[in-house]
């Protein structure tokens, strides 16, 4: 039996207040054999509580972690999480909804990185989510940075999927290391290149075209750095990117098509996430800093700088001080300049 001394109690509601802190929770349970039991789950949300994509994290978690599970039901706003172990090997976890693919994987990618065994991770879902990592920035800005700290991570986009019909499919091979080595990036370097896509499945090659005109114009970029990508999803979707490669790490920014914003306001979102990216001379852009942040812990020691922390950010150092104790300081070093460091 469990002794409730043992079990860390999180509120779900703290913070930012959303679903990241549950995964977070569930990915610093398994890394550390720490039982936990949270509450007010996504309770800043207008519908609070577990949704499909959350629950699939929270089981792909459990079966990975050999886990005795409570409140794993959809809606349920508390959870009770007792892992065993992590258990590598081949895994097929399916969404059954447009959720998002890459939120499961980073519920369950810490602790396979460290595991005794490599693993195969299929995802069914959404690969292209607004308000989640989109596969490209998984694949071409994390990715890089998690094999630089020693595991062997490959992924590969089998199909693309967009809300609301999803039906992606990704691939996820992981080589395990014993452990993770520190992450230190603290300069950008000269811009090396910049590389825009812009995908249409099942919708006029137009979209793709005024999105990259919108980038070439307002950023400078020349019309061969530019490229229309017809894919084929299950459903209707649209996606545009922009990867900039830099001497010392590489950054991705996407915008993702939705019915009633015009092209030219996804593609302006990318713009004004690049230009206050290129402004701030940081190696890590926002969405980076937030994700970094649980391998650096575990890693127990690195640093990089970074834009002005987001509440994703502030709120897993709160996450990750809570199971290990770790305090990742935050310092300002200029305008919109901040090194966060283990
Ligand atoms: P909720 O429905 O509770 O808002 P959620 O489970 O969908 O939450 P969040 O808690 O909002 O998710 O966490 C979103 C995660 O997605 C964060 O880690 C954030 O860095 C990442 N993310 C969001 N947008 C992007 C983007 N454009 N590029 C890369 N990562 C992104």
């Amino acid at each position: 039996m469990m002794e409730k001394d043992d079990m860390l109690n999180i509120d779900g509601a703290m913070g930012e207040g959303g679903g990241q802190i549950l995964r977070s929770a569930l990915a610093l349970s398994l890394c550390l054999g720490q039982p936990f039991h949270i509450s007010n789950i996504r309770a800043t949300r207008r519908r609070p509580g577990l949704m499909p994509q959350h629950l699939v994290a929270v089981k792909a978690a459990a079966v990975i972690g050999e886990a005795e599970v409570q409140g794993a039901t959809q809606g349920s706003r508390e959870l009770e999480f007792i892992p065993h172990g992590t258990k590598p090997g081949d895994y097929h976890f399916d969404i059954g909804t447009a959720g998002s693919t890459t939120l499961v994987l980073q519920t369950i990618l810490p602790a396979l990185l460290t595991a005794a065994a490599p693993s195969r991770i299929s995802l069914q879902g959404g690969t292209h989510n607004p308000l989640a990592p989109p596969f490209d920035f998984f694949e071409r800005a994390f990715v890089p940075l998690i094999n630089r700290m020693g595991p062997r991570l490959q992924a590969h986009l089998k199909r693309p999927g967009f809300y609301p019909v999803g039906g992606g499919v990704v691939e996820v091979s992981i080589e395990p290391a014993p452990t993770l080595q520190t992450l230190t990036l603290l300069q950008r370097g000269p811009i090396l290149s910049q590389h825009a896509w812009a995908m249409v499945s099942r919708l006029p090659a137009h979209i793709a075209q005024r999105e990259l005109k919108v980038l070439g114009d307002q950023l400078g970029l020349p019309s061969k750095t530019l490229e229309v990508r017809q894919v084929e999803a299950k459903g209707p979707g649209n996606a545009v990117t922009l990867m900039i490669e830099s001497e010392h790490v590489t950054e991705v920014f996407v915008g993702i098509g939705e019915r009633g914003v015009t092209a030219e306001t996804v593609a302006e979102g990318v713009v004004t996430a690049v230009r206050r990216y290129l402004a701030a001379e940081v190696p890590v852009g926002e969405y980076l800093a937030d994700q970094l942040l649980l391998p650096l812990a575990l890693a127990g020691s690195g640093s990089f700088v970074t834009l002005r922390p987001s509440r994703h950010t502030t709120t897993n150092i709160k996450v990750v001080e809570l199971f290990t104790g770790i305090r990742l300081a935050c310092d300002e070093l200029g305008h919109d300049r901040w090194r966060i460091s283990c």
